[in-house]
């Protein structure tokens, strides 16, 4: 093992070490903000055992939740299920941990505070992070997105298309990624995280929230992995560079829709 990665390594291909947390990611942000929405990649073939992560499924047909390899999804009508075998995705982020911290978090209002507590909890925010969260959350906001039909719209557009869940008494699990913002061409800058109830009913990517208690198992990771589609309309897409305004007005659309 160790002679096929130094082989690897010699001929200049990405080397990952195996002491920190990795994330792999399938699709971009801003191929999102791009229109591109099909299921180009097929999420059978990527996940594995005890991966946690999210993401979209083909055509934005509601939120994806990856809880030790299980992917979920949260449809804009309130049910979620297993994902289908063969379903597909134009975008998807996972990650196993390696050595992460474990820590508890009590008594905590509003997803801005948990951004701020989980950023100081982190050795270093210049890096990617992953994070688990399960716990007891009195009041829970999440959305999920109806399925866009072709021609897509940008992500702004498709805010317009979701539903909001307003959730109390949620026992559940969070799991996320943390991107610096000099990485948001390709990742949405800060936490992104989506929720699931611990009986699989409830779930969607997580607005807002109050944190009664929870254990927290969080850890940067060395890198990541970008895996872009091996087709007609990336290969012809005008992707966006400036995705800040685009992903910051689909999420104030999201926040201010009820
Ligand atoms: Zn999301």
């Amino acid at each position: 093992m160790n002679r096929l990665r130094d082989e690897l390594s010699i001929i200049g291909l990405t080397k990952l070490e195996s002491d920190m947390a990795r994330i792999r990611q399938h699709g971009t942000i801003n191929m999102l903000i791009g229109r591109l929405l099909d299921g180009v990649f097929d999420l059978g073939k990527l996940i594995q055992p005890g991966d946690i992560g999210l993401g979209a499924f083909h055509g934005l047909d509601g939120e994806m939740i990856v809880l030790d390899g299980i992917c979920y999804q949260a449809r804009a009508d309130g049910v979620v299920r297993v994902a289908e075998t063969g379903a597909r995705s134009p975008y998807v982020t996972l990650g196993t941990f390696e050595d992460p911290r474990a820590i508890d978090f009590q008594a905590i209002e509003g997803f801005a505070s948990l951004s701020k507590r989980l950023d100081a909890e982190l050795a270093d925010t210049n890096r990617p992070a992953l994070v688990r969260i399960e716990g007891r959350f009195p009041r829970l906001k999440a959305r999920s997105v109806h399925p866009q039909a072709k021609p897509y719209s940008g992500l702004a557009g498709v805010a317009k298309s979701q539903a909001i869940f307003e959730w109390t008494d949620f026992e559940g699990t969070i799991v996320g990624v943390r991107f610096p913002e000099y990485l948001q061409v390709l990742q949405v800058a800060g936490w992104h995280l989506h929720a699931i109830s611990t009986d699989a009913a409830r779930g969607g990517h997580l607005l807002d929230l109050q944190v009664e208690s929870a254990h927290v198992k969080l850890e940067s990771a060395e890198g990541f992995e970008v895996c872009l589609p091996d087709d007609e309309s990336f290969r012809k897409a005008d992707l966006p560079v400036d995705v800040h305004a685009e992903v910051q007005r689909a999420e104030r659309d999201a926040n201010h829709l009820e």
